[in-house]
């Protein structure tokens, strides 16, 4: 099936011994913000204890406001390393500066491409460059087809591990922080084998739509899912209202694993 853009012969691939594939469901769980070597070896023994395989922790935080915590930069990327190595996890965190990517690279398991960002050509080439997978998340007011030529950049640059991620679009509706676009999951399956993930947590911004967030993402075909989790989520430097605590995390990953057994999927 060779079409006219490479995202559409683009196949499915495996990090490390993480497959994406439509028998697993990949959990990338982690905090906002990676705030403390202590913050992150907590958070990291609850992930690694319940057999998961990846944890995100933004360093470099796009905020909308320039006074607001804007992530711990380098320093952050040095705590995330080292606990993913302790703990034998997978790591995901925000490149936003072309100036990094090459060395966030030589750091970082996968590189996560921001709404923010998604249209940010110039990080998207470089992005493209040093072969790492990146997740790139949709644009908060981006098409579905805006998304795959954003992840285009990349695939032309020779990067063939991309992963897609819907994070909520911009409506008019005001009881969740964006609008969860479910439909685009099955659209982009339809158009590509490349990984579709879905996160639920920038998508609603509250936690008690996760779980059932979550479930939908993964009846509609997700291949994973992105969750916000934080040992104090009030005390939390960024996004406190959408973590779960480490309790909340274990039943709300109780409850995936149960619904994926159901639907003849494995929860990793
Ligand atoms: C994030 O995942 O840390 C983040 C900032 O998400 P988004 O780019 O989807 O807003
Ligand atoms: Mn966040």
């Amino acid at each position: 099936m060779k079409g006219k853009f490479l995202y559409e012969s683009a196949g499915s691939f495996g990090i490390a011994d993480a497959e994406f594939s439509d028998k697993n469901v990949i959990l990338m769980a982690g905090p906002c913000s990676v705030e403390s070597a202590e913050q992150m070896e907590k958070v990291s023994k609850a992930i690694a204890g319940h057999g998961l395989k990846f944890m995100r922790g933004g360093a470099y935080k796009p905020r909308t406001s320039p006074y607001s915590f804007q992530g711990m930069g380098a320093e952050g990327i040095r705590i995330l390393e080292a606990t993913c190595r302790k703990s034998g996890l997978l790591s995901v965190s925000e490149v936003m500066d072309t100036r990094d990517v090459a060395e966030m690279a030589r750091h970082i398991d996968i590189l996560q491409i921001g709404a923010r960002s998604m249209q940010n050509f110039a990080l998207l080439k470089e992005a493209g460059k040093p072969g790492r997978p990146v997740l790139l998340k949709r644009g908060m007011s981006a098409t579905v087809e805006e998304l795959l030529m954003s992840a285009e950049y990349m695939l032309k640059e020779g990067n063939r591990k991309v992963i897609l991620c819907e994070r909520g679009i911009r409506t008019f509706g005001t009881e969740t922080r964006n609008t969860l676009d479910i439909s685009a999951v099955p659209i982009l399956k339809a158009k590509t084998q490349l990984p579709v993930i879905v996160d639920p947590s920038h998508g609603t911004g509250r936690k008690d739509l996760l779980l059932p967030m979550a479930k939908a993402a993964i009846a509609a075909g997700a291949n994973g899912i992105m969750a916000e989790v934080h040992p104090d989520p009030d005390n939390a430097k960024s996004d406190q209202n959408q973590q779960m605590n480490l309790d909340e995390f274990s039943s709300y990953v109780a409850g995936l694993r149960d619904f994926c057994k159901r639907l003849g999927k494995r929860l990793a």
